[in-house]
């Protein structure tokens, strides 16, 4: 059993993305070839967004809309530390500093309550919240806040956007998980200012390497963007107005790409099914919590999160799957504050409570459009096994 089926999709298709490689191959335009405006404009009509720009990762999205931002140094940039690196990394590159907010219990997406707090406490640089060294030190500008869509939920936007607003921040949509889910109709990558998406293999819609995208409505930043991709240039390619990077889609991934693009919406039904086979086994566990998914959000399933009842249990659940041949994963065992490349904010141990308790108790199960009945049958006797 896979934990996430490439193969079984790529079965499905691999004779069209045979051909679109192939065609790239005989135009030989690899970089920013036709394929690239085509893509783009697919994604664009996907997300209901003016401007999708295709970039080489989601790590380099989220880089290149915080350049586009020009966040800098001494700007505090807020975020869940129950996350991937990339949303921190990307903030510490430019010298900021990344301001951590735990998360919600239930969604595990950041907690507009806990933001509020977070806000404050870096505006009246008091102790009412966990803060960075730096905050404490010198004085921080708040600046922007980067949501997270994690395991493709959108986050609570509505309460976010409001407290945006009134402290004047920033939001940029961290939704490298989320590409296809929706938010009251809206749908991710859609639901700031600008939203950043990946195109890694593993993600909901992913090419063959690394690439990823970035949305805007707002056609003065989607200039500069298209300027930041490509070294800053202006007018043309040896005229360059400001600091950019390479940070180009390749052409055969955007080949690739819009042939996965043609199945998306049915591999996004598909994964609802999955999702929803998964709540009906394991609703008998009294032990196991399945992810909730608030009114009004619909969760594009980029990894099937079940909450154990502690660490111990987390541990025997994972060890009969393993035994059964079953694969599992923990997304993210350690949050970000207490990751050594951040030992410089110091934060601590208990800082916190709500992303230390879930990273303790996470456990991802195999999760994609192609996961047979039989599987997911197999995976929860296993699981109701150890449970109750
Ligand atoms: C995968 C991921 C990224 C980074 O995407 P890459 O394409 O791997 O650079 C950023 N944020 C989150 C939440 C992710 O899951």
């Amino acid at each position: 059993m896979q934990f996430i089926d490439l193969a079984a999709q790529q079965v499905r298709i691999r004779s069209e993305i045979e051909s679109a490689i192939m065609t790239v191959l005989n135009h030989g335009n690899y970089i920013m070839g036709p394929e690239i405006k085509k893509l783009e404009s697919l994604l664009a009509d996907f997300t209901g967004i003016r401007h999708a720009i295709g970039c080489s990762s989601g790590t380099d999205a989220l880089l290149m809309a915080l350049m586009a931002y020009d966040i800098k140094q001494g700007d505090a940039v807020f975020m869940p530390p129950f996350t991937f690196i990339s949303t921190a990394e990307v903030v510490s590159l430019l010298g900021a500093t990344p301001v951590f907010v735990d998360i919600d219990p239930t969604t595990f997406n950041i907690s507009p309550n806990e933001l509020a707090k977070a806000i404050q406490a870096i505006k009246n640089k008091d102790n009412s919240y966990p803060l960075p060294r730096m905050a404490k030190e010198t004085s921080l500008i708040p600046k922007a806040i980067i949501t997270v869509d994690l395991f493709g939920l959108p986050a609570d936007y509505d309460p976010i956007h409001d407290l945006a607003q009134i402290h004047g921040l920033l939001v940029i949509e961290d939704a490298a998980q989320s590409f296809g889910a929706s938010y009251h109709g809206r749908k991710a990558c859609s639901l700031c200012e600008i939203g950043c998406t990946s195109f890694f293999p593993a993600k909901p819609l992913g090419c063959y390497g690394d690439g990823g995208a970035i949305f805007t409505n707002n056609d003065g930043l989607a200039e500069k963007i298209r300027s930041i991709r490509v070294h800053g240039q202006g007018e043309d390619k040896y005229n360059n107005v400001r600091t950019g990077i390479n940070g180009r889609l390749d052409t055969i991934q955007a080949a690739i790409l819009i042939e996965k693009l043609k199945i998306f919406p049915e591999e996004i039904a598909l994964r609802q099914q999955v999702a929803d086979r998964y709540r009906q086994l394991l609703a008998k566990s009294s032990d196991i919590q399945t992810p909730i998914v608030p009114d009004g959000l619909i969760s594009v399933w980029a990894q099937y999160s079940i909450l154990t009842k502690d660490s111990n249990h987390r541990q025997a659940i994972q060890k009969k799957l393993n035994a059964s041949g079953i694969p599992s994963a923990i997304y993210y065992p350690k949050p970000l504050h207490l990751q050594k490349a951040y030992e410089n904010l110091q934060y601590q141990f208990g800082d916190f409570p709500i992303s230390e308790q879930i990273a303790s108790r996470i456990l991802s199960l195999p999760m994609h459009p192609y996961l047979k009945k039989e599987d997911q049958q197999k995976i929860a006797d296993v699981i109701l096994s150890i449970s109750d």
